[in-house]
């Protein structure tokens, strides 16, 4: 990343858009954690972006290895854009993008504001299938793959969330849930064993 400072302004001369795309349990918080914990270390102003669709998680973002930070609860692109003003942020961090269809347009009002943009997402529902709104984007980002570990025989690279509860995906075919929920499966696993 380059971020170059000119007398007391702060030239951004290289605008980062990068994506942590893998299933779940893959690390893909912690990165956005990682990540805010530099900008903050280096006097930059980053915050976490938690979609008001992810009930997962209220006004703390929760990694699934227990780390929690502060984030700001959003409901749509303008409630972001708002906070992106008030704050004077550089940087957004969004969690759990699948649960906003609108990321495009969110997207592209923060480019035209030179705001860095992470977002952490998951790489496809659990019928195996993407999002339409995450896959229409992901040439427009540096794609990060994020992998698991196989619930079922160990291997490093689990690319697939199978849902092992009975629980019901609301009307959007959404989820929202945890160990309880979901396991990770690498593709030999996911395709020998059932999909629902
Ligand atoms: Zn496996």
């Amino acid at each position: 990343m380059s971020i170059y400072r000119c007398h007391n302004t702060r030239a951004i001369l290289e605008i980062q858009r990068v994506m942590f795309w893998g299933p779940m349990f893959s690390g893909k918080t912690t990165e956005l954690q990682n990540i805010k914990r530099q900008f903050t270390r280096a006097g930059i102003r980053a915050e976490i972006f938690n979609p008001a669709k992810n009930t997962r998680d209220n006004e703390l973002v929760s990694s699934h290895d227990g780390q929690t930070s502060s984030c700001i609860r959003f409901s749509s692109v303008s409630d972001v854009i708002d906070a992106v003003d008030r704050l004077q942020l550089e940087v957004v961090l969004l969690e759990e993008a699948q649960f906003f269809p609108a990321l495009g347009e969110l997207c592209d009002e923060l480019y035209e504001r030179a705001i860095h943009v992470f977002v952490a997402t998951l790489n496809q529902d659990f019928t195996g299938n993407p999002w339409p709104h995450i896959r229409d984007l992901l040439h427009t980002f540096e794609v990060h793959q994020t992998w698991s570990v196989c619930s079922l025989c160990g291997s490093m690279k689990a690319w697939y969330s199978q849902k092992i509860s009975d629980a019901e995906p609301d009307s959007d075919g959404n989820l929202i849930g945890d160990e309880e929920d979901y396991r990770p499966l690498c593709a030999a696993c996911w395709h020998k064993n059932s999909q629902t």
